[in-house]
């Protein structure tokens, strides 16, 4: 029996590892530094597993089963090798059936947007160039006609994200004054965006008006004094009140705003410029409809509902824009050319309903019929049932997720595919989890010993790969 210490003794040195073969192909291939750290982690885990056994067991006996061959590290350090070679980030599948998945990147973007993205990213461009005049241009002008056209805004300007929105315009427009919130639009988003802590870090104090479920004009009216600056009208994008509720209209609050020379802005949240219920989803309140009941400035993201790049989008009336571009504070969060590129080429779709619902992808994907969801949820299942049997593959009714803070209550009828792979290679939760290590990761729900695949949010032209990914984690 070998101690301790000869346990450690017994671990294969770094020179030794570099020349097994395994390894000298890596380094044919791969940036040196990178193959040596892969070996010197994997030497470093071997050393853990050998000390960790020893202090749990108190004797060095159940170590015999580690095989401290230089070729077994060899091999291991390989794999290391190629993993940290591949990029961190990167495309997955996503079989979730939440549509709007913020781990996830959001929304995928439509083709053409890809296009203009790739188009701009290895060339110069005239990001900030007026080509008919040779002078100076502003990055904002390649998406304010649009945004105008489409919203019916006099006026609008792009940001980093709709945080940066909120907190750019509240803060050149509010403050040091008091804007008036409903408390049933104190809303937290995604865990960091919570509307009192974004009010307080623009400078602006919050003056907090009627109660969770119910707030009236009146309740508006009463606090205005002479530091009110605003009214701000908050989207409940996140959770959805029912029972006795009651909230004050944007075209409401904008008649008792200009009463009292005050602005109303109001943050949508999503960003929706078509009419969901045309679609059978719930009613959600339209950018241009805000604008056209009389909010002074309405934010909305950019890759949410819009299904564009991350940004957040300002759209209203052009003294109150201009002030908000003039903020020291608007180059901090100023927009790059991708998010340019990929905005504008996304809000060209708008410029036909049709054609918007048939490109964007989180408007293709929201509007997909059962009957087309059924059928590819078969074929899948199809696919897959050789490989773990028909017997534990089946069809089953479901509902997909809107996700990201939109539609917090639709349950969209999908079909999914259940797996129950049987006793043998690896659990559920073992098969999940290679399933997110493999390559593409593939993320997908589990729900009590079932795998279950929505074809709402795999993209047709992903399915093959979908099903080798599976055929791999599942066999090897
Ligand atoms: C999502 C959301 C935000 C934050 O938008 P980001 O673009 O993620 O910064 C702010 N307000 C509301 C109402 C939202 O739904």
């Amino acid at each position: 029996m070998t101690d301790y210490q000869s346990l450690l003794r017994e671990l294969p040195a770094v020179d030794r590892l570099l020349h097994e073969p395994q390894i000298e192909e890596k380094l044919r291939r791969l940036p040196r530094r990178l193959v040596l750290q892969a070996v010197k982690d994997t030497i470093g885990s071997y050393r853990q597993k050998i000390n960790d056994y020893y202090l749990q067991n108190n004797s060095p006996a159940c170590t015999d089963r580690l095989d401290l061959s230089p070729a077994a590290l060899a091999e291991e350090a390989a794999d290391l090798a190629e993993k940290k070679a591949g990029s961190n980030l990167k495309s997955l599948i996503n079989a979730s059936g939440v549509i709007i998945h913020t781990n996830l990147g959001r929304v995928p973007l439509a083709s053409t947007a890809v296009e203009a993205l790739t188009d701009v990213a290895g060339s110069y461009n005239n990001l900030e160039l007026s080509l008919e005049t040779g002078e100076r241009g502003s990055r904002q002008e390649h998406l304010e006609t649009l945004l105008c056209d489409l919203s019916g805004a006099e006026a609008a300007v792009v940001l980093n994200n709709n945080a940066a929105a909120v907190f750019l315009a509240l803060n050149t427009l509010a403050g040091g004054r008091e804007v008036v919130v409903s408390r049933g639009q104190l809303v937290e988003i995604g865990g960091s965006f919570r509307i009192p802590e974004i009010m307080a870090a623009g400078g602006t104090r919050l003056v907090e008006v009627g109660t969770t479920n119910k707030t009236y004009l009146f309740d508006y009216e009463a606090v205005v004094n002479e530091n009110t600056a605003a009214f701000l009208k908050v989207h409940t994008s996140n959770y959805h009140m029912v029972g006795f509720t009651a909230e004050v209209s944007t075209a409401e609050l904008a008649v008792l705003a200009r009463e009292k020379n005050l602005l109303v802005i109001e943050d949508l949240g999503s960003g929706v410029f078509l009419d969901p219920t045309k679609y059978n989803l719930p009613p959600e309140p339209r950018i241009q409809d805000s604008i056209a009941a009389g909010a002074d400035l309405v934010t909305f993201s950019g890759d949410k509902m819009l299904g564009g790049p991350q940004a957040g989008i300002i759209v209203g009336r052009r003294n109150l824009v201009s002030l908000i571009r003039g903020n020291q504070l608007a180059r901090a969060l100023r927009v790059d050319k991708f998010t340019v590129a990929a905005l504008e080429a996304t809000l060209r779709l708008y410029l036909d309903e049709e054609t918007a619902v048939k490109e964007i992808p989180v408007w293709n994907i929201l509007t997909a019929v059962p009957e087309t969801l059924r059928r590819r949820a078969n074929s899948l299942a199809d696919s897959l049932s050789g490989l773990f049997g028909a017997d534990n593959v089946e069809v089953v009714k479901g509902v997909s997720k809107v996700g990201g803070g939109a539609f917090p209550t639709a349950e969209l009828p999908t079909y999914l595919v259940a797996v129950r792979p049987s006793a043998g290679n690896f659990s559920p939760p073992e098969l999940v989890a290679k399933l997110r290590q493999g390559n593409p990761p593939v993320i997908l729900r589990l729900q009590q010993d079932s795998l279950l695949f929505d074809p709402r949010t795999i993209r047709e032209d992903e399915e093959e790969v979908l099903v080798e990914a599976i055929r791999r984690a599942y066999r090897e």
